[in-house]
């Protein structure tokens, strides 16, 4: 921290953390000539899952910060589509972004990315954009007025100093590990059906689907749930499983040799990996295990503080909408904050209608109302698990 930045105690925005939830957001108002503050408990590059984005990402919230030819010249995969081994058919199927081949447009495509890479190309657009990005530093608490307005937060620095700063709205971008969306009110709640775990590790020299579909997402359903397996350069592949809740007792203990019973077991993977060997060493060396249940907090703001990205809500992996939703949604509360700070619209009314809209874009899948509902797309241990 510069002695210039030892003075900061007030700015207009303070925003928790700098995955792309928090970046976008903080681009977006910074735009406006807002003073943002970024607080984020990591350095960048760090590591992140969730590496298979959508088109609305890549040709919508990109280019409106200003990253698209950033991300044209980082060199990631470019995912035409997806390619699913699912439901009744035994024959992988493909979908395309485009009406068709032939007929492909400029947005047409999405990309596979390395979070590590993809996340840094967004935070370092927002300290370009004038948002002050502090690394190492791991927020507490929320700062609560009498009258219950949120102004500002309580965070640990690089020095393992305690700081309070204030603002007059802060921003929860801090994704689904920390606890600060709970100041936000209410409860997080946990849709029953998606309540799976995901196990997952890097490949290198994995096969490819063959052209035009190379760069797709495969994924594979099988007997205890479904794989991804995501292209995220010529030879290295993300490979993941995600499976029911209850097998969590096979793959606590030895999730090498886990992950490698289920590739067995799934015949499409295990066919691309043939000959694959796995990483294991640097951030792609090590087997994770994450829970991937879908849930979302009962509120999205309150006066002074507002949720974005996985802090509010998470819908299952197999929808590939994580970063889309993070972003959107960072859209969507940049818009309300900049509108109120303007004078243009009342608190109330703008963040009313920002957890409307996001909920309409989270809602009719899992967890929200409306959700919940029964999928013929399940695989069928998952299928079997909804029945139980
Ligand atoms: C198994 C699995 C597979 C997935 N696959 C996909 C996929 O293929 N495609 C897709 O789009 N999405 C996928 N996702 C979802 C995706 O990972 C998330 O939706 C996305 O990363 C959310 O972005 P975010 O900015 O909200 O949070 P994050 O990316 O989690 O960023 C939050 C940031 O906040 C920081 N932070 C945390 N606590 C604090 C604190 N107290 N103070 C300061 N900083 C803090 C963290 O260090 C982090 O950098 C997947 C998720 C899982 C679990």
């Amino acid at each position: 921290m510069t002695a210039q930045d030892a003075g900061v105690q007030e700015v207009d925005v303070i925003v928790v953390g700098g995955g792309p939830s928090g970046s976008t957001l903080a681009s977006l108002v910074a735009m406006q000539d807002h003073r943002v503050l970024l607080l984020e408990k990591e350095t960048f590059p760090r590591y992140q899952i969730g590496e298979s984005l959508l088109p609305s990402t890549v040709h919508g919230v990109c280019r409106l910060i200003g990253v698209t030819d950033e991300l044209a010249r980082a060199g990631f995969t470019v995912k035409r589509g997806g390619t699913l081994r699912w439901g009744a058919n035994p024959k992988p199927w493909t979908f395309l972004f485009s009406v068709s081949p032939k007929m492909a447009g400029s947005t047409s495509f999405a990309y596979q990315v390395e979070r590590m890479k993809f996340d840094k190309i967004l935070l370092d657009r927002a300290r370009e954009l004038g948002v002050r990005v502090r690394e190492q530093c791991s927020v507490t608490d929320v700062l609560t007025a009498p009258d219950g307005r949120v102004h500002g937060v309580r965070y640990t620095g690089p020095d393992g100093a305690e700081t309070e700063v204030h603002a007059k709205y802060v921003v929860d971008a801090s994704g689904n590990r920390s606890r600060i969306h709970n100041k936000v009110g209410g409860t997080r709640k946990y849709s029953e059906f998606f309540r799976s775990l995901a196990l997952f590790g890097y490949f290198e020299g994995g096969k490819r689907l063959p052209a035009p579909n190379s760069g797709n997402i495969l994924s594979a359903a099988f007997e205890s749930g479904w794989f991804w397996y995501i292209p995220l350069s010529d030879t290295l592949t993300s490979v993941g499983a995600v499976v029911a809740r209850d097998m969590a007792h096979r793959i606590q203990g030895d999730p090498e040799n886990a992950l490698k019973t289920l590739i067995q077991e799934c015949p499409e993977v295990s066919e691309l990996l043939d000959g694959a060997t796995r990483v294991t060493t640097g951030e792609y060396g090590q087997i994770r295990v994450r829970k991937d249940y879908s849930y979302h907090q009962t509120r999205f703001w309150r006066p002074g503080m507002v949720l974005v990205g996985d802090a509010a809500c998470f819908v299952d992996p197999v929808f590939s909408s994580g970063v889309h939703l993070a972003t959107y949604s960072a859209l969507l509360a940049a818009r309300s904050i900049n509108s109120v700070l303007a004078g243009r619209i009342g608190e109330q009314a703008a963040f009313d209608e920002f957890e409307r809209r996001y909920r309409r874009g989270y809602g009719p899948r899992a967890g929200a109302p409306g959700g919940n509902r029964p999928s013929e797309a399940a695989p069928p241990r998952l299928r079997r698990l909804e029945h139980s």
